[in-house]
């Protein structure tokens, strides 16, 4: 979905959206039903919960300094490949809740896709993506968080 703005180079080198600390474990994605039984029948003992019409993972309680690795996360990458999570593919980009409204964010701890001009991160979202991410939301609206402060706003949903 992001390939035009960020290679499978890169993210193949980084990895960062795959591993979460005691702070950015809200940042696991949500899993639909099918992905979730794919990643629990490769990996017995991840752990999910139910959350609205997914299920996130259960990380348990994280210490500070410890990192928690998303169990679907492989030597080579992640093993769901194109079927990785809605939230996975759409990384570093999130649906976020602004005031009263929902927004686009970006996160700036992506370098290769937070360090580009964010009028053309805009233009990239209207050309469909956008509508695509709300209407995701709009299905699952437990996808959607408050906007956090590592993230800026690109797009409001008014906007489109
Ligand atoms: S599902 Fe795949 S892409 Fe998403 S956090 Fe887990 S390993 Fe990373």
């Amino acid at each position: 979905m992001l390939k035009e703005i960020l290679s499978k180079a890169s993210c193949a080198e980084c990895r960062l959206c795959c591993v979460f600390d005691r702070y950015d474990v809200w940042e696991t994605p949500l899993f639909e039903a099918e992905t979730m039984g794919k990643v629990a029948a490769a990996v017995p003992d991840a752990k999910f919960a139910k959350k609205g019409g997914g299920f996130v993972l259960n990380s348990g309680e994280i210490t500070d300094g410890e990192l928690f690795s998303c169990p679907a996360l492989t030597e080579n990458g992640c093993m769901l490949g194109d079927d990785k999570p809605f939230d996975c593919r759409i990384w570093p980009f999130r649906i976020m809740k602004s005031g009263e409204g929902r927004v686009i964010a970006v996160s700036s701890l992506c370098s290769a896709v937070y360090g580009q001009s964010h009028d053309d991160l805009r233009d990239f979202l209207k050309e469909g993506l956008a509508k695509k991410i709300f209407a995701y939301a709009d299905k699952f609206p437990e996808a959607v968080h408050e906007l956090y402060n590592n993230y800026s706003v690109l797009l409001s949903e008014n906007e489109l």
